[in-house]
């Protein structure tokens, strides 16, 4: 079967067939194609709705995950996104269909290279890209910026760094697995004028969030 319909079959079923309704998501998933950014040997499990190896013991998300995740932070095109967990870039794909701008943070640097020349060779032009520790968020990353509208980490934290935090702009929304190493409870942060205020949405496994303010590396 054509990647094509795939991916249709993959939205049906598994996205939209599974309760996500935001069609700006829904078309952002038609749009994107997700075999395109994984490796020649696994392409035809692409639209399975499950993770995938990308390299160096990461994975690419699954795709209801993803999704829930992208419906959840309720994204429009004046909005400024920082994500964290870059991996294979499918993910930035998406964030910046639905979003004005992309800055994005991965601490290994293979994958945020690769990342980058799949995503420049696609034509989009609204992403910046920065190799470091994403529990730090966006500091020292070029063009500067400190304040986000929209947070959104691929990597399952302890808690929820205080950088992030700091780097989410008032009426802003940080979305992120938190909890123990191995499973988490997907969180979402949304800041008002003086306070944080926090609301849990459902279990789910990532891999560790490594750096400073998340996981110590083994
Ligand atoms: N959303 C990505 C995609 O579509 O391919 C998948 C992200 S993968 C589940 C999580 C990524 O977070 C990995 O590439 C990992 O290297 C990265 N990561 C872990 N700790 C990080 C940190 N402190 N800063 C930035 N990236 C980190």
């Amino acid at each position: 079967m054509k990647f094509e319909d795939q991916r249709k079959i993959m939205i049906r079923d598994q996205i939209a067939g599974r309760g996500i309704k935001d069609k700006n998501v829904l078309n952002a998933f038609q749009k994107v194609e997700r075999h395109l950014f994984v490796d020649d040997d696994v392409k035809h499990l692409a639209y399975n709705d499950s993770p995938l190896g990308i390299g160096r013991g990461q994975t690419i998300s699954q795709p209801y995950m993803v999704a829930t995740m992208l419906e959840l932070a309720d994204l429009n095109k004046e909005q400024i996104v920082l994500e964290i967990g870059t991996g294979s870039g499918y993910q930035t794909a998406l964030l910046a269909e639905l979003a004005k701008e992309v800055y994005t943070v991965e601490r290994i640097d293979f994958l945020i290279q690769r990342a980058k020349s799949t995503l420049v060779d696609m034509g989009y032009d609204n992403i910046f890209y920065k190799s470091g520790d994403g529990t730090l968020g966006w500091e020292g990353g070029f063009p500067t910026c400190s304040k986000f509208d929209r947070i959104i980490v691929a990597a399952g934290a302890p808690v929820v760094p205080a950088s992030l935090r700091d780097q989410l702009a008032i009426g802003g929304k940080l979305i992120i697995p938190a909890g123990d190493r191995a499973m988490q409870e997907l969180i979402m942060v949304e800041r008002t004028e003086d306070n944080f205020l926090e609301t849990r949405h459902g279990g789910c496994m990532f891999v560790p969030l490594i750096g400073e303010e998340g996981w110590h590396e083994v």
